[in-house]
């Protein structure tokens, strides 16, 4: 247990007990409670949203120049990295994740705040080109009041991609995380106005999706939402903010298509493979969960996948050793579970892994093994939903064209992975395949100064690189008559 009370949330800069119902952060590797909190309740929204627009009004913040903004958000990259190794066990704790993510995640966020407080003091205005007797410019403004919803599997670096640009834009931030890992969207409001943030500018309200999220999004003083999480969800908020004429963000959901040429490095292609289905426990967007094998490679590439995940080492996230965790819940596990028997029951067979292991200390946690089912076509169920777990669907493929349909035949268009050793293959597929980002040779590397982001049911816009910052900020177009 991080601690015996229960927890409080930020309402509007005031640290306090939420108004809502107690409940349990639970450690998913043994199913014990790590941290107890009170929800905010719908009173707690309206006074965040309240306090967020008086803060947003009169703080100063964003009245202050682009590089007084910055030097508080490089302290708040200080400030995460000074405290690196406590925030990642904490978060470890809060959603099971083995301590060598949790570390990488922690480090990402500082380097999230950094990025964007170089981004904030080196944004550039046009003067667009003059058509009369006038000087003409585009410049950026802030929008108020904005919200970030986030999901469980990866809290610190995803509340740091939308905090980051969104203060540095000068905004307002009502943050909602998951409700079942709360825990590291209320340590960073706490390490922003250590860092110099007004109090008030950041409002952190834990709790169920479709009470207090559905809130925030409906307000009316709320401006913009950015949202990460599942695709039915992304729907049901893109469809309130229809109804307020209000621009959102979607970073939704995946089944990203892996595609394994004959010609590819087998050993680095089993490896990138394995990670990229594997680590997080598959509880990843961008997971690349259908592969795709070349016809006369399929079955060494398969055995060798075959033994790989075998030899991963599921078990303790405290442990350096431990390459995958558990599952976030026991509910989830099943989600899981129901799946595998889904791909049984459409034809497929499992070659490997589709049990809970035991031994080791993982008896009570909600550990799966990796997974991987074959004889399974693309157009299953089990190939078409994002199953969220480490589960693999692989196929082989006869030809270019073909694997180029089967890439594409999906509601989902996140990511996609190319291993070949032939340039212009690569290329062409990597250009002929629709999705938010491609990796060669790769899988899973992340960039902040990339932009990321989903085609068709994947989401809408971007978040990351400079642009990122734009997307928390309204475009006003100015006339200096001459
Ligand atoms: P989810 O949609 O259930 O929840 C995400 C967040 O939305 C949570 O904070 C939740 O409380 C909130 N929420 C739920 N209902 C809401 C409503 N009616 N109004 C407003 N907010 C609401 O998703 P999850 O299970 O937490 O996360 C898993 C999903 O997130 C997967 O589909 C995964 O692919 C996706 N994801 C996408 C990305 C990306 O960048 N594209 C990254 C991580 C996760």
């Amino acid at each position: 247990m991080i601690s015996n009370e229960l927890l409080p949330i930020c309402v509007a800069g005031e640290w306090r007990l939420g108004g809502g119902d107690v409940y349990e952060s639970l450690y998913p590797a043994n199913g014990e409670p790590i941290a107890r909190l009170k929800a905010a309740s719908l009173d707690d929204v309206e006074e965040a949203i309240q306090g967020a627009q008086r803060a947003f009004a009169t703080s100063g913040w964003a009245q202050k120049l682009p590089h007084e903004r910055a030097a508080v958000l490089y302290r708040v990259a200080q400030l995460i990295r000074d405290n690196a190794e406590e925030l990642a066990q904490k978060q470890r704790l809060d959603n099971g994740k083995p301590i060598s993510e949790t570390r990488a995640l922690v480090a990402s966020a500082a380097g999230t705040f950094q990025f964007f407080a170089a981004a904030c003091e080196t944004l550039e205005e046009s003067i667009t080109p003059s058509r009369g007797a006038y000087v003409t410019m585009s410049v950026h403004e802030p929008m108020g009041v904005v919200a970030a919803i986030t999901p469980w599997n990866s809290p610190i670096a995803s509340e740091a991609q939308k905090l980051a640009p969104a203060l540095a834009a000068g905004n307002a931030v009502v943050v909602k995380p998951a409700e079942v890992t709360p825990l590291m969207a209320l340590e960073l409001a706490r390490i922003c106005e250590q860092a110099g943030v007004p109090k008030g500018q950041i409002s952190v309200l834990p709790g169920k999706g479709s009470v207090i999220g559905d809130a925030i999004t409906k307000h009316p003083l709320v401006k913009r939402v950015s949202f990460t999480g599942g695709t039915g969800t992304g729907k049901h908020i893109a469809h309130i903010a229809a109804e307020k004429m209000m621009p959102v963000s979607l970073e939704l959901g995946g089944k990203s298509a892996t595609m394994v040429l004959e010609d590819a490095d087998i050993d680095h292609a089993v490896a990138g493979v394995l990670y990229g289905i594997f680590s997080s426990s598959g509880e990843s967007c961008i997971a690349g969960s259908r592969l795709f094998v070349a016809r006369p490679i399929y079955d060494e590439f398969l055995t060798r996948l075959a033994e790989g995940a075998n030899a991963l080492r599921v078990g303790d996230p405290a442990s350096e050793r431990t390459q995958m965790g558990p599952l976030i819940t026991a509910k989830h596990r099943e989600s899981v579970e129901r799946y595998v028997a889904l791909g049984v029951s459409e034809g497929g067979h499992i070659r490997t892994g589709g049990v809970r292991p035991h031994g080791e200390g993982r008896d009570s946690g909600y550990f799966y093994t990796p997974t991987i089912l074959e004889g399974l076509h693309n157009g299953t169920r089990t190939a078409q939903e994002e199953i969220f777990g480490p589960v693999l669907v692989a196929m082989p493929f006869d030809d270019e064209a073909s694997l180029i349909v089967q890439a594409n035949d999906s509601v989902y268009a996140l990511a996609a992975g190319v291993w070949s050793r032939d340039f212009k293959r690569a290329w062409r597929i990597g250009r002929a395949v629709q999705a938010g980002t491609v990796w060669v040779n790769t899988y899973k590397q992340f960039s902040v100064s990339t932009p990321f982001g989903g085609w068709r049911d994947s989401g809408l816009g971007r978040e990351k690189g400079r642009e990122g910052i734009f997307q928390y900020m309204e475009q006003k177009s100015m006339y200096w008559g001459t």
